[in-house]
């Protein structure tokens, strides 16, 4: 067995982001400059925006936060998204999810400039990653192809089962996954909680994707020998040893699943790292206007 690193792997990419932004500063040109949008203080959401946007300072970047409170109307968001996306200083937005249940996400994601989309969720990215053409690919899905690709994991004709269908993370994975390039060119079974006989196509994946936020779900009996296994998950989960009183735990119970994987991800330390990675990524291309002219 052998660890997909997301702490190696994201601090030789955050140093090489900053060795990036270290040129673009000498040359004089546009620092890159991060934007979230933070409604309420909700422990989980906190804590997310809060390490981007010192992942943000720790290459160099500029980072923006802007916060509300849970009583923000839907309007007043949507004023907040448009002054970002109006303002040339800033090059990348992200409105952390969830949202209070009075504010329609997909009204907000709608209303980022593409350009600035460096979440990937705007319907124009999605349809264009859909299509393969130029676009910011959701950072989670995107930092598992990094993963895939820095450890040279062969995906070609192997068989991709994905559980989880959510539009941030399993169900790009599944368009990715099947895509007429490396890393992709997997026949790709995209499942979810109606699906019948899951441990059955769990057990057929060579390369199996868990994104569905139940602690422990894939046991050692659902994974086939010698699979890669890469876990999504991250949930807080009481834990009496610690001091905090908890623990994070991803979908896939590692001390069953990894004797048996080829390659598995730690959680922590695994895919959570490598999302703020392709986010800081997505936001250098994006003052570079490399996507989006
Ligand atoms: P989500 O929107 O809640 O979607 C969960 C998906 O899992 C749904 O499609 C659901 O099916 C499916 N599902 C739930 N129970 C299932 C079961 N028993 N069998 C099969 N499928 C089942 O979740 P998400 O936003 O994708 O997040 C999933 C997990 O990843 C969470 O733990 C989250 O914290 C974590 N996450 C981590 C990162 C990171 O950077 N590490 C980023 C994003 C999310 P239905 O569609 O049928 O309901």
């Amino acid at each position: 067995m052998q660890l997909l690193d997301g702490k190696f792997l994201s601090s030789q990419i955050k140093s090489e982001i900053a060795i990036e932004v270290a040129q673009i500063k000498a040359d004089g040109g546009k620092i890159p400059h991060l934007v979230a949008i933070l409604v309420g203080n909700a422990g989980r959401s906190e804590t997310y925006v809060a390490s981007k946007m010192k992942s943000c300072e720790e290459v160099g970047m500029h980072s923006t936060l802007i916060r509300f409170d849970d009583d923000v109307t839907e309007e007043q968001l949507l004023q907040a998204v448009r002054d970002v996306n109006n303002n040339p200083d800033m090059d990348g937005l992200i409105v952390q999810l969830p949202l209070p249940k009075h504010v329609n996400p997909d009204r907000v994601m709608e209303t980022i400039a593409p350009a600035k989309d460096v979440d990937g969720f705007h319907p124009t990215n999605i349809g264009r990653m859909a299509k393969g053409l130029p676009c910011y690919i959701s950072a989670t899905p995107q930092g598992i192809l990094e993963m895939l690709k820095r450890y040279e994991i062969e995906t070609s004709g192997k068989h991709c089962v994905v559980v989880g269908r959510s539009q941030i993370v399993g169900l790009p994975m599944s368009i990715l996954m099947q895509r007429n390039e490396y890393p992709g060119n997997c026949t790709v079974t995209l499942t979810h909680s109606k699906t019948q006989n899951l441990p059955d196509i769990c057990r057929s994946a060579d390369i199996l994707i868990a994104a569905l936020g139940r602690p422990g779900f894939v046991t050692a009996d659902m994974v086939k020998e010698g699979a890669v296994v890469i876990d999504v998950g991250l949930e807080k989960v009481p834990d009496a040893t610690k001091k905090s009183g908890f623990a994070l735990r991803g979908d896939v119970d590692f001390e069953s699943v990894a004797p048996k994987a080829g390659y598995i991800t730690p959680v922590p330390g695994g895919v959570g790292l490598m999302t703020i990675c392709s986010l800081m990524q997505n936001t250098v291309k994006a003052a570079k206007r490399e996507v989006y002219s």
